[in-house]
């Protein structure tokens, strides 16, 4: 039996391997079957899921309220493009304004689509309402982001893997430091022809980097005293991941910007979305930009059924408490450990910081032990493992993540030791 098992896990990997473009790096398990926190390998074995598809399956897997809106909506209209309208989008749009309190919203598909509608719109805004000289709007963005991987997005990034050989690159952006308010304040000051200022309000693949109290706050005060535009890239922080609807809810900031993708579908259908109000969105024009598949009634669908689930089962709340049970506990391991130096994040996202160097196996390492214990979280950075189950995990669920975590990174302590 164990013959046939691996045979079949290793007959798809070498699928992928053999005819799939190698952009990805995945741990060696295969996964044919997903409900709530849990998913299965093709040999039946089960896992807590603790990536959630980096956060886009908030809800849990294969939610059924998520599905039956899929399944309902793809029986009646899957598609029009936006050349006609459709009965879904304008529901969509009114309900999901209201829910994030802005009064209008743009949509797409996946997040990096949607990091790119919101840098073309905060440029036009910077021409047309603020005055900017025609292609001189910059965007001020911080060092370690992550924004996705189109090539004006790379072109902002830090990152020497996501950016060689894929130059030339897109001008207009400054990068200063995460968490700094003086790097802020003395771009702002020096430099007039900004636009906005883009940023994670916990840089999420960067390792979890959490910026220190009253940062959003005073950022967003910066850009309001120097006519700039707060963007707020919650694509992995948003949606209820870190304990609030959204992370910027913390400081009581309200972005002019607002950027989501990822548990917008509840992981089951590429969807994002860019919210502005009236006097920014408005420079939006009919064939100034689009997307075929954006908006549609499927999208539109799920996206209800998605935000609702986020509502009618306290998903922020059930990640607030939760998070701070989680944080607690591998604090207590940590206070006994030389393996582990710290945990940091809000609500339920984290990452444990490895003590070893970015270019180790040892995250990797304690990744594929984790396979083994029953356990999918995926290394940021060669040192940095992140955590993030489904936001539907309970109490009790956690605490048998809790010692599978314990327990694997005990054997580890032994080894280095
Ligand atoms: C995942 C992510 C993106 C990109 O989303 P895609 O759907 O992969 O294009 C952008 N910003 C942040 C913060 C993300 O986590």
């Amino acid at each position: 039996m164990a013959v046939l098992e691996q045979t079949t896990s290793q007959k798809a990997i070498n699928l992928e391997n053999k005819y799939g473009a190698h952009n990805y790096h995945p741990l060696p398990v295969v996964l044919n079957r997903g409900e709530g926190v849990y998913v299965w390998d093709v040999d039946g074995k089960r896992y807590y899921d603790f990536l959630s598809a980096y956060s886009a399956v908030n809800q849990g897997h294969c939610h059924p309220k998520i599905v039956k809106a899929l399944k309902n909506q793809s029986e009646i209209l899957a598609l029009t493009s936006r050349a006609f309208y459709n009965d879904m989008l304008g529901k969509y749009e009114k309900f999901a304004c209201e829910y994030f309190g802005f009064d209008k919203l743009l949509p797409m598909n996946s997040g990096a689509e949607a990091v790119e509608t919101a840098i073309k719109l905060c440029r036009r805004w910077g021409y047309e309402k603020k005055g900017i000289v025609e292609n001189k709007a910059d965007i001020i963005v911080c060092k370690n982001n992550f924004h996705g991987r189109t090539t004006t997005i790379i072109s902002f990034s830090n990152d020497p893997i996501a950016r060689k050989n894929f130059g030339p690159f897109t001008d207009g952006f400054i990068k200063i430091e995460y968490d700094s308010i003086e790097a802020l304040r003395s771009e702002l000051e020096s430099n007039k022809n900004v636009a906005g200022f883009l940023v994670e309000p916990i840089q999420g693949e960067a390792g979890v980097i959490v910026p220190s109290e009253g940062y959003l706050k005073r950022a967003k005060a910066l850009c309001e005293e120097h006519n700039v535009l707060f963007i707020a890239d919650e694509i992995q922080t948003g949606i209820a991941r870190t304990g609030k609807l959204l992370a910027v809810h913390y400081e009581g900031v309200s972005p002019d910007i607002l950027i989501l993708g990822k548990a917008l579908s509840g992981g089951a259908y590429p969807i994002s979305a860019v919210f502005a109000n009236d006097e920014i969105m408005e420079v939006i024009q009919p064939g100034t930009h689009g997307s075929t598949f954006g908006g549609n009634p499927i999208a539109a669908a799920v996206a209800i059924a998605s935000l609702e689930v986020v509502r009618d089962e306290n998903l922020s709340d059930n990640a607030y408490r939760l998070g701070e049970i989680f944080r607690r506990e591998i604090n207590t391991f940590i206070e006994n450990s030389n393996l582990v130096l710290k945990i940091r994040g809000k609500g339920l996202l984290n990452a444990i910081v490895i003590n070893d160097s970015e270019e180790s196996e040892t995250a990797w390492n304690i990744c594929l032990k984790l396979i083994d214990n029953g356990l999918l979280a995926k290394p940021t950075h060669g040192n940095i493992i992140r955590f993030a189950p489904p936001l539907v995990i309970n109490e009790e669920q956690l605490f048998e993540c809790i010692s599978i975590i314990t327990n694997t990174l005990r054997e580890f302590e032994n080894l280095t030791l």
